[in-house]
């Protein structure tokens, strides 16, 4: 039974209790925020999966994307990628492979994490369709939908599904053009193929016959942001509008049918956008899970861009975004490498963490630092720290020569002085 249905019935299950006991909420809370879509907990009924509560009333998750390209196709560098992320904290991976055997790469970082991992079936179906007939635009929908139900059977527990992209809203964004272009791949292949074979999107036209593949499969379904801006300049425009609209309506038939759902939101955003970005997105979806794409609040720091996201991402959550997928400092410039992949997950869960600190007042562990500060505990300071290891490694590669203080202000560390002179103890 899925996981709409145990809900619905009122049945609690092992998942639902285990988010509820990392989150710090009741296992009710869970349930109800599952049976009114609110909440997704992404499983597979084909491997096990550290159970990954998204939505309403949770802390906000980090998703790290991974995968090769047809440039750099290196497999041990994927499940490395795969591993920093999980260790890193990354609380989902999406597996974006488009170079080499999909089947293999995907298999293989499936199996090298507990996390939840999602993918982008358009991406595998067109390039697969590239090699065979040799033009995306030649592809079957049958051959896209084998490639989904494919995924699904690997234990995919999520997959982003363009299903806004049609006949209308490419209309729209033909009719009012654009500075940045799209900066969606699987939006961009769509496109093509339905302006080429002058049909309709079959993600959206066979949404029917999708949703029986992810119920059957119990793959939660994160309805794609294809028309997302590419730059700043052309946010939240009637493309991206059109397509939110159009998604949220999809979503409540998706729930409706018991397949878990998630809405995506855009990627590249001014900061004075996002509040309205958030807060359409949940009036028109009836609050299901916000998942945003960075957002990068600025096109002009490349190199810099996951300092960027995280900004982006800071008011996201704190505006009520459930879902931050990270963004690295190689965003816009190359393949992200193993030390990009943990720039970019520490990044956007001091990010999420930011904004959780205003969505859901969660503060304790800035409380517990505080005091550990004032007392100069750096052990404590070291385990409440986003990244224990390299702050140990920063202090440590330059020892004070007074234990307690650091080398910032070494005989003149103020704390030290107010610990020896007052007690201000709270
Ligand atoms: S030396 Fe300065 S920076 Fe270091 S702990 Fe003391 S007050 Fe803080």
């Amino acid at each position: 039974m899925s996981l709409i249905s145990e809900a619905k019935n009122g049945n609690i299950t092992e998942e639902m209790k285990k988010v509820a006991e990392s989150e710090g909420v009741e296992p009710e809370f869970v349930r109800r925020g599952i049976e009114t879509g609110r909440i997704v907990i992404p499983v597979s009924p084909y491997r096990y999966t550290k159970p990954c509560g998204i939505g309403k009333g949770l802390r906000t998750k980090v998703n790290a994307s991974i995968g090769t390209s047809s440039d750099i196709i290196d497999i041990d560098m994927e499940i490395e990628k795969a591993r920093v992320a999980e260790a890193t904290g990354a609380d989902t991976l999406m597996e974006l492979s488009t170079g080499g055997d999909f089947f293999d790469i995907r298999k293989k970082v499936i199996d090298s994490t507990t996390l939840s991992v999602g993918s982008v079936p358009l991406y595998q179906a067109f390039i697969e369709a590239i090699r065979k007939h040799g033009s995306v635009v030649d592809m079957t929908e049958d051959e896209l939908f084998k490639v989904t139900a494919g995924q699904a059977k690997l234990g995919t527990n999520f997959m982003a599904i363009h299903t806004g992209i049609n006949l209308f809203t490419v209309e729209r964004l033909k009719k009012q053009g654009r500075f940045g272009g799209l900066c969606s791949r699987g939006g961009a292949f769509m496109t093509a193929w339905m302006l080429h074979n002058e049909k309709e999107n079959p993600l959206y036209s066979e949404f029917d016959y999708l949703l029986e593949i992810m119920k059957e499969h119990e793959v939660t379904l994160s309805m794609g942001n294809g028309m997302r801006a590419g730059a700043v300049h052309d946010s939240t425009d009637r493309a991206q509008i059109q397509e939110l609209i159009m998604n949220s309506e999809l979503s409540d038939i998706s729930h409706a049918a018991g397949v878990q759902t998630i809405v995506e939101g855009p990627g590249h955003i001014p900061l004075d956008e996002i509040e309205a970005n958030v807060i359409l997105m949940k009036r028109l979806s009836g609050e299901k899970p916000f998942y945003m794409l960075g957002p990068l609040v600025t096109d002009i720091a490349p190199g810099y861009d996951h300092i960027v996201a995280a900004i982006g991402a800071s008011l996201s959550s704190a505006y009520g975004a459930d879902f931050i997928c990270y963004v690295t400092p190689a965003e816009h410039l190359a393949l992200p490498n193993v030390d990009d992949v943990k720039q970019g997950v520490i990044t956007a869960r001091i990010a999420a963490h930011i904004g959780d600190m205003v969505k859901n007042k969660d503060r304790q562990r800035d409380l517990d630092m505080g005091r550990a500060r004032r007392d100069l505990q750096w052990d404590r300071m070291y385990e409440l720290a986003i990244d224990p290891k390299y702050a140990r490694s920063v202090r440590d590669s330059r020892s004070p020569n007074d234990e307690e203080a650091c080398t910032m202000c070494g005989n003149y560390c103020a704390l030290k002085i107010v610990k020896q002179n007052f007690n201000l103890e709270r």
